[in-house]
């Protein structure tokens, strides 16, 4: 909130439903699903035939985000971002959202516009409609809670428990960049502590940055995969971190993994950055979280349909249960697997 001769409204100037009201007025329409919107005690849906997927996700400020370098408009975008998301994991549509704020007075009724106008920016830019939602106060920060619905035929939907040995273990995209971006964001956040008048080179970064501040969602693979005849056979989100995800993979489907580690997808920014940062990017893309890609296993069938496409890199395959979950390091050692704590093994930084 640095826009300091913008003009200023207080919440209580509008009340709770002038505010809805106000927050809402550019709010429209784009899916035939959604009978009824914005404006009754409840929306109505109808998903058809469709099985209809559920998702919910609040955001807290000081928890996972600091308004220090977060513009609200980002930060509404991000929020969005996040439910849609584990719309895709389940390799489903994803059509409606609700949206609940809870601010305090420190916000003026702009600052709320801003973050309303890059929920609006996500729901547009993904076809989703903004269908509901509430606003309430806060006695100290802000806190945004988006609940998300899609909708995917019944036996196209992908869940955490269907992976099998031998199948191919594939992530979309690159993974690293968002926490790197965070990172970066931090220095010149304490750079700026010392000294208010220095002014931020953030171009090398852009890149880092643009993952952080302003993730994409993976709409596309959905109907990548159903374009390619490949139906994963599990499938989850990378919010948290390449390892705690294929943790996740393997203990709902009881199966082991071997993930290489000279196959997993980096942008060039994310290893000069860490070796700037002196930090090893492979512990970077096992832990650090926010890159909001997805990870799927396919079977061994599919491998000519996966392997050569831009956007799919193979890192691995599924094991039996008890031969367990390892890092296969690029000297070929075998490493344990743990959700968190890589650099306890120490043995990962022959960058
Ligand atoms: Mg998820």
């Amino acid at each position: 909130m640095s826009e300091d001769n913008s003009p200023k409204t207080s919440l209580s100037e509008l009340g709770e439903f002038g505010l809805i009201d106000h927050l809402t007025r550019f709010v429209e329409l784009y899916q035939p699903s959604t009978l009824k919107g914005i404006g009754d005690d409840a929306a109505i849906i109808d998903h058809e035939n469709f099985a209809t997927v559920v998702t919910t996700d609040m955001l807290v400020e000081g928890v996972h985000f600091d308004l220090a370098y977060m513009p609200l408009k980002h930060l509404g975008y991000k929020a969005v971002m996040v439910n849609l998301s584990d719309i895709y994991a389940m390799n489903a549509e994803a059509t409606q959202l609700t949206v609940s704020i809870a601010a305090s007075n420190r916000f003026p009724v702009e600052a709320l516009e801003e973050l309303y106008a890059g929920i609006t920016l996500a729901a547009k830019t993904y076809n989703v409609d903004v269908i509901g939602g509430d606003t309430t106060s806060s006695t100290s920060g802000l806190v945004i809670s988006i609940t998300a619905l899609g909708k995917a035929e019944a036996e196209k939907i992908t869940k955490r428990d269907g992976a099998q040995p031998n199948d191919l273990l594939v992530v979309t995209g690159d993974i690293g960049a968002a926490y790197m971006g965070l990172q970066v964001l931090e220095r010149e956040k304490q750079v700026f502590k010392v000294n208010p008048n220095a002014q931020p080179d953030l171009e090398p970064y852009s890149y880092l940055v643009e993952r952080q501040l302003k993730p994409e969602a993976r709409k596309d693979i959905s109907s990548l995969l159903a374009a390619l005849e490949v139906q994963p056979t599990s499938m989850i989100d990378i919010s948290d971190g390449l390892s705690s995800e294929i943790i996740h993979l393997c203990k709902n489907s009881k199966v082991g993994a071997n993930l290489f580690e000279e196959k997993i997808p980096l942008d060039p920014a994310v290893i000069s950055v860490c070796e700037e940062f002196n930090i090893d990017s492979t512990t970077i893309a096992l832990n650090g979280g926010e890159d909001y890609e997805l990870l799927f296993t396919v079977d061994q069938k599919d491998f000519d349909k996966i392997k050569g496409n831009p956007n799919f890199t193979i890192i691995g395959h599924m094991t039996e249960e008890r031969e367990g979950m390892h890092l296969v390091t690029r000297g070929n050692q075998k490493i344990p697997m743990k959700a968190q704590g890589w650099n306890t093994f120490g043995d990962t930084n022959d960058e």
